[in-house]
């Protein structure tokens, strides 16, 4: 497949609007402007395109949660989620660096579509290259007219304005990411009222991912049949970037098609394993919060929201973390229990209780001091995060415990009683 959401990473002074426009860009936010935006938003449900910022929400059908109308007391506002914060995931980051008008150019036909007035880059702390490019192209597609007032004479309007966080992973939860742009704490909000009843001070708002609104300029450009030609089916279509990182030769972010195998990502995108001589022994496809998959699990498996769900795991921001069979896997545990414990908001008891108990749990196996009942404990107090708490974080921190101490267990076992790793000759 042709590279597409990709196809101007690389290109000599990309980030320049000159450089975008010379390839094409900004031809679809002008189509855009002769579209109802009825019109614009069934053409991204017809393509099919799913979310790609973790939970694979249908685009379109987002957008249509929308009031009909905006009014001049409820005017209706988009943000881009450009928090990227879970942990192996860095594919929204070579977009904002590399190709920043794609976005711009993916925000606004987006912003046309749900009839906004703003729209909001929420980018997190840590990205300050990558924001820097943003203001820089921003500036320039105002001045061109892409961005602002009376765009491309359509006699609609709309500002941009780039966001940035002070660096937290909950931030990235979009309720959570509002309270943050509206110059609060992050912190999670209860759901009901939804955020495109009442999203951004009160108005109605769509928050969409960096990488899904960078799709949006492409279904334009070749149409929503072309989009749908890529993929395995009508439920997971379109091109796909991989963050690919752990035990492979060359580890980094890759365009494929939706639903391209694991094997073929890590053998011919990224040079196969690390180690020629070492097996594949475990796969997280999604980002740390997901489950983790067993090297048999991983056989023939598809890249795609479904097929990767049929496996028990998620494609969640497709961070794929490819571990060999040297790799402790209570120690992986252990620094991922880590990150959600540091991460945990802290409004809910299961959830900064929980994460907590995780870590500790599991630092004090690490450290030879594992007692028998520890893996049951472990699975009672994940079991008891799941679904009770405000915001998926204390899913996120619990669904890999459960399924490392399940797939892993005799690691686990290992270290309890015989305070080493199973890798570790007495
Ligand atoms: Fe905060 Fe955790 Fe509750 Fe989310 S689940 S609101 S991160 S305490």
């Amino acid at each position: 497949m042709d590279k597409v959401l990709t196809r101007n990473v690389g290109v000599d002074n990309s980030q320049t609007i000159d450089v975008y426009r010379s390839r094409g860009g900004y031809e679809a936010l002008r189509k855009a402007c002769r579209m109802e935006p009825a019109a614009i938003i069934d053409e991204v449900k017809a393509s099919g395109l799913r979310g790609r910022g973790g939970a694979g929400f249908p685009c379109g059908v987002k957008w249509s949660f929308m009031p009909k109308q905006p009014s001049a007391d409820r005017p209706h506002y988009l943000v881009c989620n450009a928090d990227e914060s879970e942990p192996g995931t860095f594919k929204d980051r070579l977009i904002m660096e590399e190709d920043p008008h794609l976005l711009i150019e993916g925000c606004m036909i987006s912003a046309r579509a749900i009839q906004a007035s703003i729209a909001f880059i929420y980018i997190r702390g840590e990205y300050v290259h990558a924001a820097r490019v943003l203001e820089r192209a921003v500036a320039e597609a105002r001045a061109g007219g892409f961005v602002g007032r009376d765009v491309l004479g359509s006699g609609w309007s709309c500002e941009m304005i780039v966001h940035r966080g002070a660096g937290a992973y909950i931030c990235g939860e979009e309720t959570a990411l509002m309270d943050s742009l509206e110059g609060g704490r992050g912190n999670p909000r209860l759901k009901p009222p939804f955020p495109a009843q009442y999203g951004v001070y009160g108005m109605p708002t769509t928050v969409n991912n960096v990488e899904t609104l960078a799709c949006v300029p492409l279904i334009l450009e070749r149409g929503s049949d072309w989009f749908k030609s890529i993929g395995p089916n009508e439920r997971n279509t379109g091109p796909k970037l991989y963050c690919m990182s752990g035990h492979i030769k060359r580890p980094g972010v890759y365009e494929a098609p939706m639903g391209v195998e694991l094997s073929q990502l890590i053998d011919q995108y990224c040079g196969g394993m690390l180690h020629s001589d070492r097996k594949l022994k475990a796969c997280i496809p999604g980002g740390s919060s997901v489950p983790v998959l067993t090297a048999e699990e991983c056989e023939g498996l598809k890249m795609d929201f479904d097929s990767i769900a049929e496996r028990g795991s998620m494609l969640g921001s497709a961070a794929v973390m490819i571990m060999d069979e040297s790799t402790d896997m209570v120690l992986v545990m252990e620094r991922i229990s880590h990150f959600y414990a540091h991460e945990s908001c802290g409004q809910c008891t299961p959830c900064r209780e929980g994460t907590g108990w995780i870590e500790k749990i599991l630092r004090r196996m690490r450290s030879g001091g594992g007692r028998k009942e520890d893996l049951d404990l472990l699975e009672s107090v994940s079991g008891h995060m799941m679904g009770t708490t405000i915001c998926p974080l204390a899913d996120a921190a619990a669904m890999p415990c459960q399924s490392f101490v399940k797939k892993f267990r005799h690691e686990f076992e290992h270290y309890v009683h015989h305070g080493r790793s199973v890798l570790v000759a007495s």
